[in-house]
């Protein structure tokens, strides 16, 4: 018996504009921010009615740069205080929205401008030169990349042979009279996103999230978060602090969407150091912590932490990668006993963003990551041909999950769907949990190539195919390993002259983008062990790297 949520909504089947705004000329009368520029916090913030109004500009300038229903618009930068305004925009135009990590070297970036088929893209000025050679290699004209930087509003120029972003926004009078089009999601399962995933096997893949997934995972989120009778009584005080990837599913779902639908303040930093977000918390009196297990395991062990007044913090969620218990109550001895209890979650791209979480008023004592949101149903399925269900508790499975919020498919690519959607709407997450007998989830291996790295993919197949393309390497395969509690990718390459683990991780560092790094080491070896069909035997090279590991 799959293992159904305790609870159920409704889910509304209306466009995530709509959801978040109510129809395009609905008034608004909130005019606090919700999006703040965590840099420059008095000078450049948008309220919720800022936020349609500015989205509907880009939207009308969209439209009248060419854009049509289904295109899709992918966004190279580093968070910013316009961030927000790109997605609504790109979505209210009818476009598609995709994000890319802004490390991206250019070669990763073509790939995904070209697998996506984008026909604009929006670049921050830091990205700039990446973006317009990525742009040459996919023969993306100049005059479809649009470039923008945090003066925006101060009507700062950037001169360049593409457009500034400023230069596309229609005046306020005509964007006020703009309707983005209004569907019934149900019977129209239209496309919002694609999110980048490697999914189970392969290379990145884009996640083709729709409008119904969408407003689906944002109920289901809000839903449990206000479980908590006193959440909706404390929501106006609510404060919160962006500093994950608003490109990476987890931050766009929440910040972009669910937090502007609760009028959440959101304090939005360019990029993460520790020191700056201490220093931010203590200085908005953040009450509301979305982390990732790298963030909380750098908070929970610097001295730097303890020099900081983090005493506005209530509530700390946790999600993306794995994260022991003892890390956590480490952690929550930052503050007096008993006051944070870190909830950790468990999502992934594929299903929008959240499945498993806690109820808020439980309190969480093991690494448990929950249980099923509203909606969601899971089960555990042996790995044997038949794919038997596993019915008995604490054993373990592969996670099978199905839901609203599980994704269409990947983007043009309906043999990798099959692989991972069944014809009866599971989605096979490569995890492997069990389900003790409270109908807590527990995450205890992963099936799937996957390696996180400090919350971001990094996909082995695309590291070996750059292995590969080397002059010197006959064969190459890459496996996550744990070290100090992180995942790092190690590679075991077949050499076909003699050259040093210096020369591979140098190699790579001219070819990839830094989380895909091999700090995991690279060990030479006579041969890459493969099944009687060529593929790598994973398992082998991933007990091995333990060994290692351990004997070292
Ligand atoms: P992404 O699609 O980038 O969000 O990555 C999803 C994957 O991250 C999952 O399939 C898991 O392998 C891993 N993951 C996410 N949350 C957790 C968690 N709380 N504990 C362990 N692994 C997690």
């Amino acid at each position: 018996m799959p293992y159904h949520s305790r609870w159920s909504v409704t889910i509304p089947p209306c466009t995530l504009p709509t959801w978040i705004f109510g129809s395009p000329g609905a008034t608004l009368p909130d005019t606090d921010p919700i999006f703040i520029d965590a840099e420059r916090p008095d000078t450049y913030s948008f309220s919720l009615h800022a936020y349609r109004e500015w989205s509907q500009r880009l939207a009308v300038g969209l439209q009248n740069a060419g854009l049509k229903h289904g295109d899709r618009v992918l966004v190279f930068s580093e968070n910013n205080i316009f961030y927000p305004i790109i997605f609504m925009g790109i979505i209210m135009a009818g476009g598609i929205f995709t994000g890319t990590n802004p490390t991206y070297l250019q070669a990763e970036l073509a790939h995904q401008l070209r697998d996506s088929g984008a026909k604009f893209m929006f670049c921050n000025e830091n990205q700039l030169k990446t973006g317009l050679n990525a742009a040459d290699t996919v023969g993306m004209a100049h005059d479809h990349v649009f470039v923008f930087n945090a003066q925006m509003a101060a009507g700062g120029t950037i001169g360049n042979s593409c457009k500034d972003l400023a230069s596309l926004l229609a005046p306020v009078y005509q964007a006020s009279m703009f309707k983005w089009e209004e569907f019934d999601t149900i019977e129209d399962n239209r496309t919002v996103c694609l999110n980048y995933s490697s999914g189970t096997t392969g290379v990145p893949k884009g996640v083709e999230i729709t409008h119904y997934n969408y407003v689906a995972n944002c109920i289901q989120f809000i839903y449990q978060i206000e479980l908590d009778p006193d959440e909706i009584r404390k929501r106006s005080r609510d404060r919160q602090i962006c500093f994950l990837p608003l490109y990476h599913a987890m931050a766009q779902t929440i910040f972009l969407a669910v937090r502007p639908k609760r009028r959440v303040p959101l304090w939005i930093m360019r990029k993460y150091t520790l020191p700056g977000l201490l220093q931010n918390i203590e200085r908005f009196r953040i009450n509301d912590l979305l982390l990732v297990p790298s963030v909380l395991v750098a908070m929970a062990k610097s001295q730097i932490t303890r020099t900081f007044d983090l005493s506005s913090v209530e509530r700390v969620m946790c999600g993306a990668a794995p994260l022991g218990r003892e890390a956590c109550e480490v952690f929550e001895q930052l503050w007096p006993a008993g006051k944070i209890n870190v909830k950790q979650g468990w999502g992934m791209t594929e299903a929008t963003c959240s499945v498993l979480a806690w109820h808020p008023c439980e309190l969480s004592l093991s690494f448990s990551v929950g249980e099923p949101s509203a909606n969601c149903e899971i089960k555990l399925v042996d790995s044997d041909e038949a794919a038997t269900e596993i019915r008995d508790h604490n054993v373990p499975g592969e996670i099978w999950v199905r839901a609203p919020n599980v994704m269409k498919g990947y983007w043009h690519n309906p043999q990798a769907t099959a692989e991972v959607l069944t014809t009866d709407g599971w989605l096979k997450t490569g995890d492997i949990g069990f389900v003790d007998e409270q109908g807590k989830v527990y995450i205890v291996d992963r099936k799937k190539e996957l390696i996180k790295v400090r919350g971001n993919q990094v996909a082995p197949a695309e590291l070996e195919a750059v292995l590969i393309r080397h002059p010197n390497i006959v064969d190459a395969a890459v496996v996550g390993v744990t070290i100090n509690g992180e995942e790092a990718p190690r590679a075991y390459i077949v050499p076909w002259k003699p050259m040093t683990a210096d020369d591979v991780k140098e190699y790579m560092k001219q070819h990839v983008s830094r989380i895909k790094y091999l700090t995991g080491g690279v060990i030479f070896i006579d041969a890459i062990p493969k099944n009687p069909s060529g593929k790598i035997v994973r398992k082998i090279l991933r007990d091995r790297a333990k060994e290692e590991i351990r004997s070292v």
